[in-house]
């Protein structure tokens, strides 16, 4: 299991924006979304293209700078080293955090994290199955469902898993949509992609939140996309971390 980054801040999207949270990156994603059209140059040089956190998904150009983890007490020492508020917020995000779902290690830090009164959200992409009976502890947790849309240029039946839609939004303590949507998507049969998303779960909320990478690229999204919220009656969200610190990362 690898750990990227790991950074105390606000919670800047989606249900629980605004939150003081702290933030786990791990290593490694099951997408490339090169569609997204990021570019990141590594340490060997080669410039990788993929989405905003490519530098979290590549292993082969970026895990250098990736810490491996053997042990759940290197994860519990992080957060015992922030000396935070009592039961702070804990993200887990990539990457994709749920590549590691099935990791005893992984699962032994997610138990003790509800254990000692954390509420633990998922940033996921929604498309990698969680055994809630073998590990209950998924039950406690939140699940932010950023599922991919075919912007990422990822295969439809990769992308979109109405059965693992179904089973998290069912099983998990809450869950929500959220997808990054820019103007000119608007205009393009987003809805229908939309629609075929969250038919697996017509109940669950939808945030819309403005596509961009820059404080610029954000407001520039912003106002079509609160049009489309209204109309469309699904919750905009803000990007409160790049409008506060624009491109910086680990804010
Ligand atoms: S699923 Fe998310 S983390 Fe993985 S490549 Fe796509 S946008 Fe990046």
């Amino acid at each position: 299991m690898y750990l990227v980054e790991h950074f105390y801040s606000i919670q800047g999207e989606g249900k629980y924006s605004g939150t003081p949270s702290l933030f786990f990156r791990f290593g490694g994603c099951n997408m490339k979304c090169e569609g997204f059209g990021c570019r990141e140059k590594a340490q060997d040089g080669v410039s990788v293209l993929g989405c905003d956190t490519v530098y979290a998904v590549n292993k082969e150009h970026f895990s250098h700078s990736w810490v491996l983890v053997e042990q759940r007490e290197e994860l519990l020492n992080v957060l015992e080293n922030y000396e935070l508020p009592n039961a702070v917020d804990i993200v887990l995000t990539g990457g994709e955090p749920l590549i590691y779902a099935n990791d005893e290690i992984f699962v032994s830090f997610l138990e003790e994290l509800v254990q000692r009164g954390h509420q633990v959200t998922f940033e996921t992409n929604g498309s990698l199955s969680v055994d809630f009976e073998k590990y209950p502890v998924y039950k406690e947790c939140i699940f932010a469902l950023s599922v991919k849309l075919s912007n990422s240029l990822e295969p439809l039946s990769k992308r979109v898993r109405g059965d693992i839609i179904y089973s998290i939004t069912s099983n998990a303590k809450d869950a929500f949509f959220k997808f990054s949507i820019d103007a000119e998507s608007i205009t393009l049969g987003l809805e229908d992609e939309i629609n075929e998303i969250i038919m697996h779960s017509p109940k669950t909320k939808v945030y819309c939140m403005p596509v961009g990478g820059t404080k610029e690229e954000v407001e520039s999204n912003s106002e079509p996309l609160i049009e489309f919220c209204k109309e469309k009656g699904y919750n905009f969200s803000d990007r409160l971390h790049i409008r506060v610190w624009d491109s910086n990362k680990g804010v």
